[in-house]
């Protein structure tokens, strides 16, 4: 009897081995052949969940293992596959969550990535410079990180995160029209361009005629995030020349002579600002020095017939309040320029799009005229009026009252032009002058 106990003890011993039964969450799903490399099996399936960039997968799950002696075949028939055990195991990530205003943004991998788009997205708006000394940047909104749980298909990258807070996001309103509405007049109350106002309207264009009380949409896109800058600059500005204009009846009509060649001028300038994503919302000159005087050019010019048969109002010329008829770049300026005087300014602008009065007033002439096209000329009284040429269509009559920012023509290209614009005289007693000096 002793013989057999022995002999098959024996037996027992080679045929069976030492194992470890893998206990997930209390219930046995398999053998591995130790402790040590279940747990060598478990980190495996950890970190390729994970990414290259050292992010590692996490796990509640509890894993024990009970040290056991097993027959061979059983560990071969039973063992816990790497496949097997990434199927059974819950596994999670640690993020943060970055959130603005208590509304959650985004969850990016970590903490350093949550500072690393913050400072980013500063820079953008907030950078100093040889000129640009910046005194304290700040985030107008309430920010919070927060550490969250989750899987790793919620992640954004901060370059993705970055990237949604430069677009921002889309605000939608409804806009009752009003009375003497434009397409382009709700666009400026709202301080919007009329193609982003068109944008959120589908189907709508910019000859489709308002109707009082129809409601539009306003979608608006607002910054998520604001930052608040303080700082001082330094840095010399160009002061640009007058242009003054006298006419000089013994000169034929349209020619014009230079008397004095104007120049600019420069000043150097230190002020203190406050900006919000970069623009000024306070601004304080601090110093200012001139470095050189700009020099007034001074044109004689021959009289003009459209302003020579219409009587225009006589008195101070004192302008004041006046304000831009057409939002847009400016294609050309008052002055002498390629050999011929320039009368008015060129803004530039897209045919059909509505331009309003620089300030109330009389028509006082309206019409196709000559190289002008069709025209608008607006009387302001005191010797003040200001012109509007080539437009595709007006829409005053002669004597009409007119408030400042009343729609009054559509953009054109009538008349002695080469493509849309709209040309903008101020005359003051029946001389031209350079808008700009009194345009805000
Ligand atoms: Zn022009």
């Amino acid at each position: 009897m002793g013989l057999m106990v022995v002999l098959g003890g024996g037996l027992y011993y080679s045929q069976t081995t030492t194992a470890a039964a893998l206990m997930l969450n209390g219930q046995e799903i398999g053998y591995v052949a130790s402790p040590d490399e279940g747990k060598q099996l478990v980190d495996s399936i950890l970190v390729s969940q994970g990414d290259s960039s050292g992010l590692v997968a996490k796990t509640h799950d509890q894993i024990e293992f009970q040290d056991t002696r097993i027959r061979k075949g059983t560990l071969q028939e039973n063992s816990v596959t790497e496949a097997k055990l990434n199927n059974l195991i819950s596994t999670y990530f640690e993020g943060v969550q970055f959130s603005i205003e208590d509304a959650p943004i985004a969850i990016l991998p970590s903490e350093d990535d949550f500072q690393k788009v913050l400072q980013a997205y500063q820079e953008i708006y907030a950078k100093p410079s040889e000129n640009n000394t910046i005194t304290s940047v700040e985030f107008k909104e309430l920010i919070s990180s927060q550490p969250v749980e989750v899987q790793q298909a919620e992640f954004s990258s901060p370059e993705m995160v970055l990237e949604t807070l430069r677009k921002g996001h889309e605000a939608r309103t409804e806009y009752v029209v009003q009375p003497n509405d434009s397409w382009w007049l709700i666009a400026r109350k709202n301080d919007m361009l009329t193609k982003e106002v068109l944008a959120g309207n589908p189907g709508m264009d910019e000859d489709k005629t308002l109707q009082v009380g129809e409601k539009i949409n306003l979608v608006k896109v607002t910054p998520y995030l604001t930052v608040v800058s303080k700082g001082i600059y330094t840095g010399t500005e160009t002061i640009p020349f007058d242009v003054e204009s006298k006419t000089d009846y013994s000169l034929p009509s349209g020619s014009s002579v230079v008397r004095q060649e104007g120049s600019d001028g420069s000043k150097k300038v230190t002020y203190s600002y406050v900006q919000e994503n970069g623009k000024n919302i306070e601004k304080e000159v601090l110093e200012e020095k001139i470095i050189q005087q700009p020099v007034t050019q001074v044109i004689a010019k021959g009289p003009t017939y459209a302003s020579a048969n219409v009587a225009l109002s006589r008195g101070s010329g004192k302008v004041s309040g006046l304000g831009w008829p057409l939002r847009g770049g400016l294609n050309s300026y008052y002055g002498y320029r390629w050999g011929s005087f320039h009368t008015g300014l060129d803004i530039g602008g897209d045919t059909g799009q509505p331009f309003v009065a620089a300030a109330g007033g009389t028509v006082s002439s309206v019409g196709w005229s000559g190289g002008y096209g069709n025209m608008i000329l607006i009387d302001h009284g005191n010797g003040v009026a200001t012109r509007y040429a080539h437009a595709s269509k007006v829409s005053v009559s002669n004597g009409q009252q007119i408030s400042k920012g009343e729609s009054i023509g559509l953009v054109g290209s009538t008349g002695r032009s080469t493509g849309p614009h709209l040309h903008f005289e101020v005359i003051i007693n029946g001389d031209t002058v350079n808008p700009l000096n009194y345009l805000p």
